[in-house]
């Protein structure tokens, strides 16, 4: 297989770089870090945007921390990684303005004659957009403003710096290493008491990721022939002191967990039912657009009756409306109940998320529903011509329409009901973007 194209991201410290490079690489974080120099673990990906695959490194761990206040320094520790580059993205801090040593990298590595784009990070909302018009100073024409932290622009740069290039095609793609897994949920619901069983009960290598610190201790479970991991088992296990901290750390940790994963197992207590925290988490877990497993643990402790399940479910489907891709798993972790099914469910959430399906199935496909079910905003009936997929985890799709902006909610809804009758996406939230064509 040809090499990856690669794209470096460099800028002095602060500025955002490894939040950047973490909304580029999104849940498909790569572990590479065995390169002499490096200071964090986590520098190089493989990411894909609208069906591209490419390399992204995060320069910020390859220059030692205390030398990265000198451009030439920077510039110095990550050549060879801009040798390799096919594109470059500088990013300076917009908030700061332009600083000597933006500048003078910029000078850098536009004399490397390679692809430069500049990213104004920080333009977090509308009113700090002015701030980025005194970094044209710079003479970068391919200047983007963004929000590494939510992900505003991200699009916009992605679309340009990979624009040339090639498409992986329409192949299906395979999760790439084992599937990150999260155990979610507040305190006391079975989180630990579920990750024994999950991991202990599987010959399970626990492996101490080298690079991690003593807390985020992953744990590697190979299950028919599928390989997981858990992540940061440490911090599964951790507990607040007293239950107000116990809760707060609770909802850190759901989000720091969800962050880093896959696939999500938000485990509730049956004995309590659904309670504000929980819709409080389910929240962040639908908002991270991970895939979601909810597991309804402690069923052993429930009084049996012909209706127990579907009226627990029933309750949980009407306080957590959002997450109703998520399939739900009745379990007892303590007595091990049900395992089986909650690991066959695992395995069909990890392959949904990883589904892609080819072009001319989606349009066979657009072509079946009927589209005059939905309603019509403007007087315009909507035409749309194409939908494809543009990316997997979570799936991603495009329609091309006969109007600008976002498709109305209902509409969105119904092509999300389509594409799940048609294709499945067990778990996975759908993400429905509109173009207009042109
Ligand atoms: P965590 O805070 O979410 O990690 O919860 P733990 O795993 O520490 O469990 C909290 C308590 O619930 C412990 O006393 C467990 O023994 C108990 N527990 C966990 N799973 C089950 C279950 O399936 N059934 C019952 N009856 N109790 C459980």
């Amino acid at each position: 297989m040809a090499e990856l194209p690669l794209i470096v991201i460099l800028g002095r410290p602060n500025v955002g770089k490894s939040t950047l490079f973490n909304r580029i690489l999104g849940s498909r974080r790569a572990l590479v870090g065995n390169e002499p120099g490096m200071t964090r673990d986590r520098i190089e990906g493989i990411a894909e945007w609208r069906g591209a695959r490419f390399k992204v490194v995060d320069t910020g761990g390859i220059v030692p921390e205390d030398r990265d206040t000198i451009a030439s320094e920077i510039f110095r520790h990550a050549r060879m990684a801009i040798e390799k580059a096919a594109h470059l993205i500088l990013v300076v801090d917009g908030r700061d303005g332009v600083l000597p040593l933006d500048q003078e990298l910029c000078n850098l590595l536009r004399r490397t004659g390679k692809p430069l784009s500049l990213a104004v990070n920080k333009i977090d909302v509308l009113k700090h957009a002015p701030l980025a018009a005194e970094f044209a100073r710079l003479g970068v024409r391919d200047t983007f403003t963004v929000s590494a932290e939510h992900g505003l622009g991200v699009d916009q740069l992605l679309d340009h710096v990979t624009a040339g290039f090639e498409s992986a095609g329409e192949s299906v793609a395979g999760p790439e290493g084992p599937v990150k897994i999260a155990i979610i949920g507040r305190p006391n619901v079975g989180k630990s008491t579920l990750l024994n069983r999950l991991a202990g009960e599987e010959r399970s290598i626990v492996t101490p990721i080298a690079g991690t610190t003593r807390d985020a201790v992953d744990v590697e479970v190979e299950h028919d022939g599928g390989k997981y991991v858990f992540i940061d088992t440490a911090g599964i296990r951790r507990k607040g002191k007293t239950k107000l901290l116990a809760e707060k750390l609770s909802v850190i940790q759901a989000r720091k967990h969800l962050e880093q994963a896959d696939v999500a197992l938000f485990v509730l207590d049956a004995e309590q039912g659904v309670t504000a925290l929980d819709t409080h988490i389910a929240g962040y877990a639908h908002e991270s657009h991970r895939s979601v497993i909810l597991v309804v643990n402690k069923w052993d402790a429930m009084p049996k009756g012909p209706t127990a399940k579907s009226d627990f479910t029933a309750e949980v489907r009407r306080r957590m409306k959002f997450l109703d891709y998520a399939p739900i798993v009745f379990i007892s972790a303590l007595k091990g109940y049900r395992l089986g099914n909650l690991w066959q469910l695992i395995a069909e959430v990890s392959a949904a998320r990883n589904l892609r399906v080819p072009t001319s199935q989606m349009n066979a496909f657009l072509k079946r529903i009927d589209l005059n079910r939905v309603p019509t905003t403007g007087g315009r009936p909507l035409r749309i011509y194409y939908l494809t997929q543009a990316m997997t985890s979570p799936p991603t799709f495009i329609a091309f329409t006969n109007r600008a902006g976002k498709l109305h909610f209902s509409t969105e809804r119904f092509l999300e009901n389509r594409i799940r009758e048609q294709f499945g996406f067990a778990g996975s939230p759908i993400v429905i973007k509109s173009r207009p064509r042109r």
